[in-house]
């Protein structure tokens, strides 16, 4: 990519202003943060997370996705338009996680889409990944009605999807985007803020999982933009010793 396009995908990010610092052809460092980031030990904190026995364990993708789009495990299935499988590359190195379909996710069938998307799309970029290079997919895959927050009930019956969707895919490294799907994922009330910049596990193949802010929490409060770059350097940093 080259450099007038990354700036613009930055700019998208609202942080323009930070210059290019280029070290190699396929992998560059993208950019240079006003104060270096410095990246605590990525596995000292880290904890294994429990999850729930993998239900669907054994399936392939085609078997994953048609047992997803014929699911009635929750009363989700009664109001969604269609289920929201996931989308991307299937031999990715990152999978990136969010909460649950939208409306528009909910009538296009693919998570990450709108304005939203653009800007999960910009942030991907910012640290030198197409949206074609990663896996998205969400917690849960139907739209909980009126966009509101997913009960426990609801995230855990679906869950499952999600563990054999990883386990597939094996990615070196999930991005947990937002704090509904962090919490779900950790099994955890804390606070986003308290759960950034950290290196945690997921699942039995203890997947190291970063945490960062929701693309539509960052349209609405865009000077939380420049942390969710500290925190996409971060998971950069993270894969890279994986
Ligand atoms: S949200 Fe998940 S568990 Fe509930 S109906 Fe949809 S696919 Fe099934």
């Amino acid at each position: 990519m080259n450099s007038e396009l990354r700036r613009e995908y930055l700019a998208a990010l609202g942080l323009a202003c930070w210059t290019l610092r280029t070290r190699g052809a396929l992998a560059p460092e993208p950019f240079a943060a006003p104060e270096p980031f410095a990246a605590p030990e990525p596995f000292a904190d880290a904890r294994a997370i429990a999850t729930s026995q993998a239900r669907e364990a054994g399936l392939d993708w085609p078997e994953l996705r048609a047992r997803v789009a014929a699911c009635t495990r929750c009363g989700l299935s009664a109001t969604r338009t269609q289920t929201v499988f996931g989308v991307g590359n299937l031999h990715a190195d990152w999978l990136i996680v969010g909460e649950a379909p939208g409306a528009e996710e909910d009538r296009k069938g693919e998570p990450f889409v709108g304005r939203a998307g653009q800007l999960l799309n910009s942030m991907l970029h910012a640290v030198g990944l197409a949206r074609e290079q990663v896996y998205i997919a969400n917690v849960l895959k139907c739209r909980p009605p009126g966009n509101r927050d997913p009960s426990p009930t609801e995230a855990a019956e679906c869950l499952p999807y999600l563990e054999q969707q990883i386990a597939l895919l094996k990615p070196k490294i999930m991005l947990a985007v937002g704090r509904i799907a962090a919490q779900n994922l950790l099994h955890t009330d804390k606070t986003l803020g308290n759960l950034r910049q950290q290196v945690h596990r997921f699942g039995a193949a203890s997947v190291p999982l970063v945490v960062t802010y929701h693309p539509a929490y960052l349209l609405r409060t865009p000077t939380e933009k420049r942390k969710a770059w500290e925190d996409l350097k971060f998971a950069r940093e993270v894969c890279s010793r994986v």
